[in-house]
Protein backbone atom coordinates (compact mmCIF):
# COMPACT_ATOMS: atom_id res chain seq x y z
CA UNK A 1 0.00 0.00 0.00
CA UNK A 2 1.51 3.23 -1.41
CA UNK A 3 1.31 6.42 0.96
CA UNK A 4 -0.69 8.16 -1.74
CA UNK A 5 -2.70 5.71 -1.52
CA UNK A 6 -3.37 6.02 2.75
CA UNK A 7 -3.73 9.60 2.06
CA UNK A 8 -6.77 8.62 -0.64
CA UNK A 9 -8.23 6.52 2.14
CA UNK A 10 -8.49 9.49 4.72
CA UNK A 11 -10.60 11.65 2.64
CA UNK A 12 -14.73 11.10 2.98
CA UNK A 13 -16.54 10.94 -0.09
CA UNK A 14 -20.00 12.90 -0.58
CA UNK A 15 -22.49 12.98 -3.52
CA UNK A 16 -25.89 14.34 -3.74
CA UNK A 17 -28.46 15.30 -6.30
CA UNK A 18 -26.73 18.49 -6.50
CA UNK A 19 -23.72 20.11 -5.31
CA UNK A 20 -23.58 23.86 -4.77
CA UNK A 21 -20.16 25.10 -4.13
CA UNK A 22 -21.22 28.62 -4.83
CA UNK A 23 -18.49 29.89 -6.20
CA UNK A 24 -19.24 28.14 -9.03
CA UNK A 25 -22.37 26.87 -10.87
CA UNK A 26 -24.54 24.10 -9.55
CA UNK A 27 -23.43 20.77 -10.43
CA UNK A 28 -25.38 17.28 -10.89
CA UNK A 29 -24.46 14.67 -9.23
CA UNK A 30 -21.63 16.13 -8.27
CA UNK A 31 -18.83 14.94 -5.22
CA UNK A 32 -16.81 16.76 -2.50
CA UNK A 33 -13.55 15.30 -1.03
CA UNK A 34 -12.92 16.26 2.35
CA UNK A 35 -10.43 15.77 4.79
CA UNK A 36 -10.37 14.27 8.14
CA UNK A 37 -9.73 18.52 9.11
CA UNK A 38 -12.80 19.20 7.04
CA UNK A 39 -10.09 20.64 4.13
CA UNK A 40 -12.14 20.56 0.55
CA UNK A 41 -9.89 18.38 -1.47
CA UNK A 42 -11.96 18.45 -4.35
CA UNK A 43 -14.84 19.15 -5.77
CA UNK A 44 -16.10 16.81 -8.91
CA UNK A 45 -18.39 15.84 -11.77
CA UNK A 46 -20.22 12.49 -11.24
CA UNK A 47 -17.90 10.78 -13.57
CA UNK A 48 -14.66 13.05 -12.63
CA UNK A 49 -14.16 11.96 -8.68
CA UNK A 50 -10.90 9.03 -7.75
CA UNK A 51 -12.62 5.48 -9.40
CA UNK A 52 -11.06 4.44 -5.69
CA UNK A 53 -13.21 6.64 -3.49
CA UNK A 54 -15.81 4.99 -1.80
CA UNK A 55 -18.20 7.58 -2.23
CA UNK A 56 -21.34 8.07 0.33
CA UNK A 57 -24.48 9.02 -1.67
CA UNK A 58 -26.89 11.63 -0.31
CA UNK A 59 -30.62 12.59 -0.90
CA UNK A 60 -30.40 16.30 -1.23
CA UNK A 61 -28.48 19.31 -2.58
CA UNK A 62 -24.94 19.87 -0.54
CA UNK A 63 -23.77 23.19 0.65
CA UNK A 64 -21.26 24.95 2.59
CA UNK A 65 -22.06 25.87 6.18
CA UNK A 66 -24.52 29.06 6.67
CA UNK A 67 -22.95 32.08 7.90
CA UNK A 68 -25.19 34.08 10.20
CA UNK A 69 -24.49 37.64 9.60
CA UNK A 70 -26.33 39.37 12.49
CA UNK A 71 -26.78 37.80 15.77
CA UNK A 72 -26.92 38.89 19.78
CA UNK A 73 -26.07 35.74 21.70
CA UNK A 74 -26.22 37.49 24.84
CA UNK A 75 -29.65 38.00 24.49
CA UNK A 76 -30.62 34.46 23.96
CA UNK A 77 -32.43 34.28 27.51
CA UNK A 78 -35.20 36.38 26.24
CA UNK A 79 -36.73 33.76 23.94
CA UNK A 80 -40.44 34.10 23.75
CA UNK A 81 -40.13 37.34 26.58
CA UNK A 82 -40.78 39.65 23.96
CA UNK A 83 -44.15 40.83 22.54
CA UNK A 84 -44.62 40.75 19.08
CA UNK A 85 -45.43 43.16 16.36
CA UNK A 86 -44.92 46.06 18.95
CA UNK A 87 -42.85 48.24 17.20
CA UNK A 88 -38.79 49.46 17.34
CA UNK A 89 -39.46 51.42 20.42
CA UNK A 90 -41.52 49.01 22.56
CA UNK A 91 -39.12 46.40 21.38
CA UNK A 92 -36.18 48.29 22.76
CA UNK A 93 -37.74 49.83 25.93
CA UNK A 94 -38.58 45.57 27.08
CA UNK A 95 -35.43 44.71 26.42
CA UNK A 96 -33.25 47.90 28.08
CA UNK A 97 -35.86 46.92 31.14
CA UNK A 98 -35.15 42.74 30.97
CA UNK A 99 -31.43 43.19 30.57
CA UNK A 100 -30.62 41.39 33.54
CA UNK A 101 -32.42 38.14 34.23
CA UNK A 102 -33.27 36.81 37.73
CA UNK A 103 -31.25 34.00 37.59
CA UNK A 104 -28.46 36.49 36.66
CA UNK A 105 -25.15 35.04 34.43
CA UNK A 106 -25.83 31.37 35.34
CA UNK A 107 -29.34 31.81 33.53
CA UNK A 108 -27.65 34.22 30.49
CA UNK A 109 -24.41 31.05 29.66
CA UNK A 110 -27.36 28.22 29.83
CA UNK A 111 -29.33 29.77 26.97
CA UNK A 112 -26.06 31.45 24.69
CA UNK A 113 -24.67 27.85 25.14
CA UNK A 114 -27.64 26.05 24.29
CA UNK A 115 -28.11 28.67 21.27
CA UNK A 116 -24.26 27.81 20.01
CA UNK A 117 -25.53 24.41 19.71
CA UNK A 118 -28.27 24.99 18.12
CA UNK A 119 -26.60 27.08 15.15
CA UNK A 120 -24.15 24.20 14.63
CA UNK A 121 -26.39 21.83 14.59
CA UNK A 122 -28.77 24.36 12.38
CA UNK A 123 -25.53 24.63 9.80
CA UNK A 124 -24.44 28.02 10.47
CA UNK A 125 -20.67 28.34 10.56
CA UNK A 126 -20.15 31.53 11.49
CA UNK A 127 -21.46 34.07 12.93
CA UNK A 128 -21.70 37.96 13.62
CA UNK A 129 -22.14 38.37 17.02
CA UNK A 130 -22.60 42.09 18.92
CA UNK A 131 -22.07 42.37 22.52
CA UNK A 132 -22.49 44.43 25.65
CA UNK A 133 -20.68 42.61 27.91
CA UNK A 134 -17.62 39.95 27.51
CA UNK A 135 -19.17 37.27 28.83
CA UNK A 136 -20.29 35.29 25.80
CA UNK A 137 -15.71 35.13 25.38
CA UNK A 138 -15.76 31.58 27.04
CA UNK A 139 -18.37 30.20 25.00
CA UNK A 140 -17.02 31.51 21.61
CA UNK A 141 -13.98 30.30 22.77
CA UNK A 142 -15.17 26.38 23.01
CA UNK A 143 -17.38 26.87 19.98
CA UNK A 144 -17.26 24.97 16.71
CA UNK A 145 -18.68 28.13 15.27
CA UNK A 146 -16.20 31.12 13.81
CA UNK A 147 -17.41 33.97 15.39
CA UNK A 148 -16.64 37.56 14.75
CA UNK A 149 -17.82 39.43 17.74
CA UNK A 150 -18.76 43.29 17.23
CA UNK A 151 -19.18 45.08 20.98
CA UNK A 152 -21.49 47.70 20.79
CA UNK A 153 -21.03 51.25 21.59
CA UNK A 154 -24.09 53.26 22.50
CA UNK A 155 -23.31 56.64 23.55
CA UNK A 156 -25.86 59.77 23.43
CA UNK A 157 -24.51 61.61 26.20
CA UNK A 158 -22.02 63.96 25.23
CA UNK A 159 -19.72 63.85 28.16
CA UNK A 160 -19.13 60.28 28.14
CA UNK A 161 -17.92 59.68 24.41
CA UNK A 162 -14.45 58.55 25.28
CA UNK A 163 -14.97 56.58 27.88
CA UNK A 164 -17.61 54.29 26.36
CA UNK A 165 -15.45 54.18 23.31
CA UNK A 166 -12.67 52.71 25.90
CA UNK A 167 -14.77 50.66 27.63
CA UNK A 168 -15.91 48.71 24.40
CA UNK A 169 -12.15 48.52 23.79
CA UNK A 170 -11.84 46.76 27.23
CA UNK A 171 -14.35 44.72 26.15
CA UNK A 172 -13.09 43.59 22.81
CA UNK A 173 -9.92 42.43 24.51
CA UNK A 174 -11.59 39.19 25.82
CA UNK A 175 -12.50 37.58 22.32
CA UNK A 176 -10.10 36.78 19.44
CA UNK A 177 -8.06 39.81 18.20
CA UNK A 178 -8.21 38.39 14.85
CA UNK A 179 -12.20 38.20 14.88
CA UNK A 180 -13.69 41.04 16.71
CA UNK A 181 -14.48 44.84 16.26
CA UNK A 182 -15.77 47.46 18.24
CA UNK A 183 -18.75 49.32 16.10
CA UNK A 184 -22.10 51.86 16.84
CA UNK A 185 -25.01 50.33 17.86
CA UNK A 186 -26.82 52.68 15.89
CA UNK A 187 -27.54 56.28 14.59
CA UNK A 188 -30.00 56.58 17.14
CA UNK A 189 -28.21 55.68 20.23
CA UNK A 190 -25.19 57.85 19.24
CA UNK A 191 -24.60 61.70 19.30
CA UNK A 192 -22.97 63.04 16.69
CA UNK A 193 -20.00 63.52 18.49
CA UNK A 194 -19.80 59.64 19.15
CA UNK A 195 -20.00 59.09 15.22
CA UNK A 196 -16.75 61.86 15.09
CA UNK A 197 -15.21 60.23 17.69
CA UNK A 198 -15.57 56.75 16.23
CA UNK A 199 -14.12 57.86 13.08
CA UNK A 200 -11.18 58.75 14.87
CA UNK A 201 -10.56 55.37 17.13
CA UNK A 202 -10.59 52.76 14.82
CA UNK A 203 -7.83 51.28 12.20
CA UNK A 204 -8.93 50.02 8.86
CA UNK A 205 -9.53 46.63 9.81
CA UNK A 206 -12.18 47.34 12.03
CA UNK A 207 -15.48 46.21 10.44
CA UNK A 208 -18.24 47.80 11.63
CA UNK A 209 -21.62 46.76 11.91
CA UNK A 210 -24.59 48.80 12.12
CA UNK A 211 -28.70 48.66 13.22
CA UNK A 212 -30.28 50.61 10.31
CA UNK A 213 -33.74 51.18 9.50
CA UNK A 214 -35.30 49.16 11.21
CA UNK A 215 -37.90 51.12 11.98
CA UNK A 216 -39.88 53.85 9.91
CA UNK A 217 -39.21 55.99 13.49
CA UNK A 218 -35.95 55.89 13.05
CA UNK A 219 -36.33 57.90 9.58
CA UNK A 220 -38.97 60.37 11.00
CA UNK A 221 -36.44 60.91 13.86
CA UNK A 222 -33.56 62.55 11.63
CA UNK A 223 -35.65 63.73 9.01
CA UNK A 224 -38.15 65.59 11.42
CA UNK A 225 -36.59 65.38 15.00
CA UNK A 226 -40.20 63.90 15.59
CA UNK A 227 -41.86 60.85 16.13
CA UNK A 228 -42.23 57.48 17.95
CA UNK A 229 -38.04 58.24 19.05
CA UNK A 230 -38.72 61.49 21.03
CA UNK A 231 -41.32 59.24 23.69
CA UNK A 232 -37.83 56.68 23.70
CA UNK A 233 -35.49 58.94 25.09
CA UNK A 234 -38.28 60.80 27.35
CA UNK A 235 -38.51 56.95 28.57
CA UNK A 236 -35.12 56.25 29.01
CA UNK A 237 -34.41 60.16 30.57
CA UNK A 238 -32.18 61.48 27.75
CA UNK A 239 -32.38 64.87 26.55
CA UNK A 240 -32.19 65.62 23.35
CA UNK A 241 -33.73 68.75 22.93
CA UNK A 242 -30.53 70.08 21.14
CA UNK A 243 -31.24 67.47 18.56
CA UNK A 244 -32.17 69.44 14.98
CA UNK A 245 -33.99 67.90 11.69
CA UNK A 246 -31.25 66.63 8.98
CA UNK A 247 -33.69 66.95 6.22
CA UNK A 248 -32.72 63.38 5.64
CA UNK A 249 -33.26 59.84 5.89
CA UNK A 250 -31.18 57.84 8.39
CA UNK A 251 -28.88 55.89 6.40
CA UNK A 252 -27.90 59.44 4.67
CA UNK A 253 -27.50 61.48 8.01
CA UNK A 254 -24.63 58.82 9.40
CA UNK A 255 -23.43 57.11 6.47
CA UNK A 256 -21.08 59.95 5.87
CA UNK A 257 -19.46 59.97 9.25
CA UNK A 258 -18.23 55.90 9.26
CA UNK A 259 -14.97 56.07 8.03
CA UNK A 260 -14.60 55.44 4.38
CA UNK A 261 -12.59 52.43 3.99
CA UNK A 262 -13.70 50.38 6.46
CA UNK A 263 -16.11 47.39 5.42
CA UNK A 264 -20.05 48.07 6.36
CA UNK A 265 -22.46 46.07 7.47
CA UNK A 266 -25.96 47.71 7.99
CA UNK A 267 -28.54 45.51 9.24
CA UNK A 268 -32.02 45.44 9.36
CA UNK A 269 -32.69 47.81 5.93
CA UNK A 270 -36.92 47.28 6.43
CA UNK A 271 -37.57 51.19 6.09
CA UNK A 272 -34.35 51.54 3.51
CA UNK A 273 -35.40 53.01 0.41
CA UNK A 274 -33.56 52.55 -3.47
CA UNK A 275 -32.58 56.04 -2.78
CA UNK A 276 -31.05 55.59 -0.17
CA UNK A 277 -29.04 52.33 -1.57
CA UNK A 278 -27.94 54.81 -4.43
CA UNK A 279 -26.61 57.06 -1.91
CA UNK A 280 -24.86 54.32 -0.22
CA UNK A 281 -23.36 52.94 -3.62
CA UNK A 282 -22.87 55.99 -4.78
CA UNK A 283 -19.96 56.43 -1.54
CA UNK A 284 -18.30 53.60 -2.95
CA UNK A 285 -18.11 52.20 0.55
CA UNK A 286 -17.61 48.16 1.02
CA UNK A 287 -21.10 47.60 2.35
CA UNK A 288 -23.38 45.22 2.87
CA UNK A 289 -27.31 44.94 3.52
CA UNK A 290 -27.85 42.47 6.14
CA UNK A 291 -31.66 41.29 6.05
CA UNK A 292 -33.06 39.14 8.68
CA UNK A 293 -36.40 38.41 7.82
CA UNK A 294 -37.97 36.95 11.05
CA UNK A 295 -36.70 39.34 13.22
CA UNK A 296 -38.59 42.27 11.19
CA UNK A 297 -41.75 40.12 11.06
CA UNK A 298 -41.31 39.86 14.98
CA UNK A 299 -40.90 42.91 16.02
CA UNK A 300 -42.45 45.44 12.87
CA UNK A 301 -44.28 43.01 10.81
CA UNK A 302 -42.98 44.07 7.58
CA UNK A 303 -39.98 42.95 5.40
CA UNK A 304 -37.38 44.83 3.22
CA UNK A 305 -38.49 45.96 -0.19
CA UNK A 306 -37.07 43.53 -3.35
CA UNK A 307 -36.60 46.46 -5.11
CA UNK A 308 -33.70 47.16 -2.08
CA UNK A 309 -32.45 43.61 -1.97
CA UNK A 310 -32.07 43.42 -5.22
CA UNK A 311 -30.97 47.25 -6.23
CA UNK A 312 -26.87 46.03 -6.40
CA UNK A 313 -25.21 45.88 -3.14
CA UNK A 314 -23.91 42.86 -1.40
CA UNK A 315 -26.75 40.93 0.38
CA UNK A 316 -26.12 38.59 3.58
CA UNK A 317 -28.30 36.75 5.45
CA UNK A 318 -29.19 36.58 9.55
CA UNK A 319 -31.01 35.76 12.50
CA UNK A 320 -30.94 38.63 14.98
CA UNK A 321 -31.23 37.16 18.64
CA UNK A 322 -33.62 34.96 20.32
CA UNK A 323 -35.54 37.85 21.78
CA UNK A 324 -37.25 39.02 18.63
CA UNK A 325 -36.92 34.66 16.67
CA UNK A 326 -37.74 31.66 18.32
CA UNK A 327 -34.75 29.75 16.59
CA UNK A 328 -30.85 30.94 14.75
CA UNK A 329 -31.52 29.26 11.82
CA UNK A 330 -30.68 30.69 8.55
CA UNK A 331 -32.66 27.85 6.51
CA UNK A 332 -35.66 29.40 8.14
CA UNK A 333 -34.78 32.82 7.08
CA UNK A 334 -34.52 31.62 3.65
CA UNK A 335 -37.88 30.27 3.56
CA UNK A 336 -39.21 33.60 4.68
CA UNK A 337 -37.60 35.43 2.28
CA UNK A 338 -38.81 32.86 -0.83
CA UNK A 339 -42.45 32.83 0.49
CA UNK A 340 -42.63 36.21 0.39
CA UNK A 341 -41.14 36.78 -2.52
CA UNK A 342 -41.34 33.88 -5.09
CA UNK A 343 -39.15 35.35 -7.89
CA UNK A 344 -36.09 34.48 -5.81
CA UNK A 345 -33.76 32.46 -6.92
CA UNK A 346 -32.45 29.78 -4.47
CA UNK A 347 -28.78 29.50 -5.82
CA UNK A 348 -28.40 33.42 -5.45
CA UNK A 349 -30.07 33.76 -1.59
CA UNK A 350 -27.61 30.65 -1.35
CA UNK A 351 -25.15 33.26 -2.22
CA UNK A 352 -26.35 35.71 0.43
CA UNK A 353 -26.53 32.90 3.22
CA UNK A 354 -22.89 31.97 2.67
CA UNK A 355 -20.20 33.20 0.48
CA UNK A 356 -20.99 37.20 0.68
CA UNK A 357 -21.97 36.72 4.89
CA UNK A 358 -18.28 34.99 4.77
CA UNK A 359 -16.71 38.15 2.82
CA UNK A 360 -18.63 40.81 5.10
CA UNK A 361 -17.27 39.00 8.22
CA UNK A 362 -13.29 39.19 6.64
CA UNK A 363 -13.73 35.02 6.96
CA UNK A 364 -14.06 34.62 2.66
CA UNK A 365 -10.40 32.77 2.57
CA UNK A 366 -11.75 30.07 4.77
CA UNK A 367 -15.38 30.09 4.84
CA UNK A 368 -18.69 30.57 2.42
CA UNK A 369 -18.59 28.05 -0.86
CA UNK A 370 -17.13 24.50 -1.76
CA UNK A 371 -13.64 25.58 -3.01
CA UNK A 372 -10.08 23.06 -2.65
CA UNK A 373 -8.22 24.58 0.85
CA UNK A 374 -11.16 25.78 2.34
CA UNK A 375 -13.05 24.73 5.84
CA UNK A 376 -16.40 25.80 5.24
CA UNK A 377 -18.47 22.88 6.60
CA UNK A 378 -20.53 20.67 4.32
CA UNK A 379 -24.34 20.78 4.96
CA UNK A 380 -27.32 18.67 3.61
CA UNK A 381 -30.55 20.25 2.53
CA UNK A 382 -33.32 17.63 2.05
CA UNK A 383 -36.80 17.44 0.56
CA UNK A 384 -35.42 20.10 -2.13
CA UNK A 385 -37.54 19.50 -4.91
CA UNK A 386 -34.57 20.59 -7.74
CA UNK A 387 -32.85 23.43 -6.93
CA UNK A 388 -36.22 24.89 -5.53
CA UNK A 389 -36.60 25.55 -1.73
CA UNK A 390 -40.06 24.21 0.01
CA UNK A 391 -41.63 24.53 3.72
CA UNK A 392 -40.64 20.79 3.94
CA UNK A 393 -37.06 21.52 3.30
CA UNK A 394 -34.62 19.89 6.28
CA UNK A 395 -30.86 20.90 7.02
CA UNK A 396 -28.22 17.89 7.93
CA UNK A 397 -24.92 18.74 8.92
CA UNK A 398 -22.63 16.39 7.32
CA UNK A 399 -19.12 18.09 8.66
ZN1 LIG B 1 -29.55 43.37 16.28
Amino acid sequence: MDKCYNIERMLKYFSADYVLPISSPPIRNGVVAIDQDGVIKGVYNSDEAPIEAEVRKLSGVLVPGFINGHCHLELSYLKGHVPEKQGLVDFLLYVMRHRNPTAGEEEIEKAMKKADEMMYNNGIQAVGDHVNTALSANIKEKSKIQYHTFVEIIGLQEEVVGQKIDEAKEIEFYFDHLHSSITLHAPYSCSKSMLTAFKKSVSERNIISIHNQESEEENILFRYAKGDFIRFYKEIGVDISHFKPQARASLQYFLPYLPSTNRVILVHNTYTTVKDIDFALRTRRNVALCICPKANLYIEDTLPRLSVINHGADIIIGTDSLASNDTLDILEELKVLHRHYPELDFVKTMQWATLNGAKALGMGDQLGSLEVGKTPGLVLLKNMKQLHLTEDVKVERIV
